[in-house]
């Protein structure tokens, strides 16, 4: 009886034995599964960061959007398509951070330019890369670019107040020089939105969608 119910015990003992392990067994598995299944779920650092870009570009779209709205839809004698982000090679390998609007008779001096947006002319003068430009600082903080001008318009000045539909100027071919350089490319219109200016290059913006937009009104 003794040695049976040693025997017994011990086999149960192992049972439970069997039984402990296996929940552990299965208890690992289980902890294995969901940490995969978090690991999954919970984006990596920069996935974190591009999610809550796109979230903030979809929140400035919205404001550009609203902003551009008394912008002139009157784009006749230019045509431009989507280059933003294209290999650019003047002053080093760098990326194309607007939209170009081509002149057709590409002749400087020929097309008007006007403002987007209501703002404020916080840039004026030669850029190196952008020549003749101006920028205009909407109330939202929104920098918008012109570059590579003919001319400017009769008296604007740094610190004015400009609308929508302002004359800015003529389109030209000037930069990617000293002062004074032109025609190192057709003449176009060079397009920028900058939605965080003190964020650097990486804050412009494609204007592509908004100039056809607008085109479409
Ligand atoms: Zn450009």
């Amino acid at each position: 009886m003794g040695r049976k119910g040693a025997g017994s015990r011990r086999l149960s003992e192992s049972l439970l034995n069997k039984e402990i392990w296996l929940c552990l067994a299965l208890l690992c598995c289980i902890l294995w599964e969901t940490a995969l299944l978090v690991a999954a779920m919970r984006p990596e650092g920069d996935e974190v960061w591009k999610g809550e870009w796109a979230l903030a570009i979809g929140v400035i779209a919205d404001t550009v959007r609203t902003e551009i709205q008394g912008a002139p839809t009157d784009m006749k004698g230019s045509a431009y398509d989507d280059s933003f982000l294209s290999e650019r090679n003047y002053g080093g390998e760098r990326k194309h951070y607007g939209t170009d609007l081509m002149d057709l008779a590409d002749t400087p001096g020929r097309l008007p330019i006007y403002s987007m947006t209501k703002g404020v002319v916080t840039n004026l003068g030669w850029n190196e890369l952008g020549g003749w430009r101006v920028g205009v600082t909407s109330p939202s903080g929104v920098y918008y670019y012109y570059a590579h001008l003919h001319s400017y318009a009769p008296g604007l000045e740094i610190g004015d107040t400009v609308q929508p539909g302002r004359l800015l100027g003529y389109m030209g071919d000037s930069g990617y020089g000293e002062e004074g350089t032109t025609g190192r490319f057709p003449t176009h219109l060079h397009l920028g939105i900058q939605v965080y200016p003190e964020a650097g290059d990486e804050s412009w913006i494609n204007p592509y969608p908004f100039l056809m937009e607008r085109e479409s009104k």
